[in-house]
């Protein structure tokens, strides 16, 4: 955590040593302050490089939508890069034009209705262009409230409680009323009549989630803009979609070109997606992408000298590097549209047999099974009282998979479960390990008299105990861990 206080860190020394295999002379170094004096940079490699070998082991990591693996020619292009600021337009005028290429191959893959009058930027993630999307939907809302004379100071957005952490951060920064729909006996996303009943005069917008970071289910949006398109004619309000596509909105065009997601629906303002998740770029790039310039009201947006020319931008970073957006680009050409088809389409492949191979070892029920994003989610049957999913969690730990186990929101807090992430790079060889480390530590579980873990002593297993700190302003339950664990 970057909020952490070095004291925090009790037992900890406060000087790291050298392996005098690589110092020579005994080293020593303060742990928590600047040191004075600087060391060999060998030396400085290798106490970091063993450190790190703590942390988890990224392709294992079945928690995270982030990619975890690139082409060694992906690297190499990062690494030219490295040096490379985003901002700087001038002087890399030839990553801005990658940059726009990009907007413009997405704008037309999300079928703007003109890819050339689509406006978009890239941006460090799902989270940032989660901002800066919802920034325009509520600018718009104020412009249309004070040319129509009425108060603008009350804005509300209507979304499921079942949104990425990021839509509830853009609320509390920006001063806008979160609408949470909850939970309800099966429906674990947001639905057509629970977003409209939420609705009013003042909403900026709904969020419709291409998919939900829960279950990996996708929410209807074709559905959510036919019911405000009916709210409309009846009441006059116009409530405009955003999509936080963070990892549908490159699995959908692939793998479901018939499923109207997109700017197809003339009520979808705006998109949003993770470069970074299945557009297969390595941290951190994200995309916010608008159908037209009027969706994106002019004030928000700065003009920087570009070429002598005029550069629009619209970001919350200044500096960032570039490396990023080369590697999307790198992918889009080296990829194509079919072999992304062929990528995701492997990803939804090996999530869905190994979701079915779950649900026939007995203990466990699918909540969804990857046929949506390749990303499911399963519960311990109703009819096993001795283990959880944070035992579960835990045991699988021990061989190095990393799955995350954590409790629903509202209404459904006694709903507990495991969800798995298929990325790039997990095949159906790494699944058919997987399944074989599940099947070898049920026998352990099932003997279990009692459960040893659940969603408050799973301790450093459960992404739940997370939440415990972090408790949701204006008493509300804590931010569910689901939506921590997801990058
Ligand atoms: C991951 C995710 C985000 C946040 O995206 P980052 O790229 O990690 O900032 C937002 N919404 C959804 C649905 C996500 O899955």
């Amino acid at each position: 955590m970057p909020l952490k206080r070095p004291h925090q860190h009790r037992g900890v020394s406060k000087h790291l040593t050298a392996n005098p295999v690589f110092s020579r002379e005994p080293i020593s170094v303060p742990r928590f302050k600047l040191p004075h004096d600087g060391i060999d940079p060998d030396v400085a490699y290798q106490i970091i490089h063993d450190e790190l070998m703590l942390d988890g082991n990224a392709r294992l990591n079945l928690a995270t939508f982030v990619s975890t693996w690139a082409e060694p020619q992906a690297q190499a292009l990062m690494a030219e890069c490295a040096e490379k600021n985003m901002i700087d337009k001038d002087e890399y005028p030839q990553t801005a034009e990658v940059e726009a290429r990009c907007v413009h191959m997405l704008a037309d893959l999300w079928h703007a209705p003109d890819p050339d009058r689509a406006v978009g930027c890239s941006t460090t993630g799902s989270s940032e262009a989660a901002m800066l999307a919802g920034l325009a939907l509520k600018r718009r809302w104020q412009h249309r409230r004070r040319a129509e004379g009425k108060p603008a100071d009350r804005p509300n957005m209507v979304m499921g409680i079942n949104v990425q952490v990021c839509w509830e951060k853009f609320a509390d920064y920006f001063e806008v009323e979160p609408r949470y729909v909850p939970m309800e006996g099966e429906r674990y996303c947001l639905s057509a009549e629970t977003a409209v009943e939420l609705c009013d005069e003042n909403t900026i917008g709904v969020v419709a989630v291409l998919g939900s970071t829960f279950d990996g289910a996708y929410e209807p949006v074709a559905e959510i803009a036919a019911a405000l398109d009916a709210l409309q004619e009846r009441t006059g309000i116009d409530v405009p979609v955003h999509v936080d596509g963070a990892s549908g909105g490159m699995i959908a065009p692939f793998l479901d070109p018939e499923l109207p997601w997109d700017f197809r629906l003339p009520r979808v303002a705006s998109i949003n997606t993770s470069g970074h998740k299945y557009g297969l770029v390595m941290p951190g790039v994200g995309w916010a992408l608008w159908r037209d310039a009027e969706a994106l009201p002019d004030d928000l947006v700065f003009h920087v000298n570009y070429l002598g020319g005029d550069m629009p931008t619209f970001a919350l970073n200044f500096s960032r590097p570039g490396a990023q957006v080369i590697a999307q680009y790198y992918n889009f050409l080296r990829l194509g549209f079919d072999g992304y088809r062929m990528v995701q389409q492997t990803c939804r492949d090996v999530a869905t047999r190994l979701s079915a191979e779950i649900a026939k070892l007995g203990p466990f029920t699918l909540l969804t099974d990857g046929s949506e994003l390749p990303v499911f989610a399963f519960r311990v049957s109703d009819d096993i009282d001795n283990f959880t999913v944070f035992d579960v969690s835990a045991a699988l730990r021990e061989r190095g998979w990393l799955v995350p186990a954590y409790t629903f929101p509202e209404h459904r807090t006694d709903l507990a479960a495991l969800r798995v992430v298929i990325r790039n790079g997990f095949g159906h060889d790494l699944a058919d390990l997987f399944l074989e480390d599940l099947r070898r530590v049920l026998p352990r579980l099932k003997a279990q008299a009692a459960p040893h873990r659940n969603a408050e002593n799973a301790g450093a297993f459960a992404h739940g105990a997370e939440t415990k700190e972090s408790p949701r302003k204006s008493g509300k339950p804590a931010v569910p861990a689901a939506r921590r664990a997801e990058s």
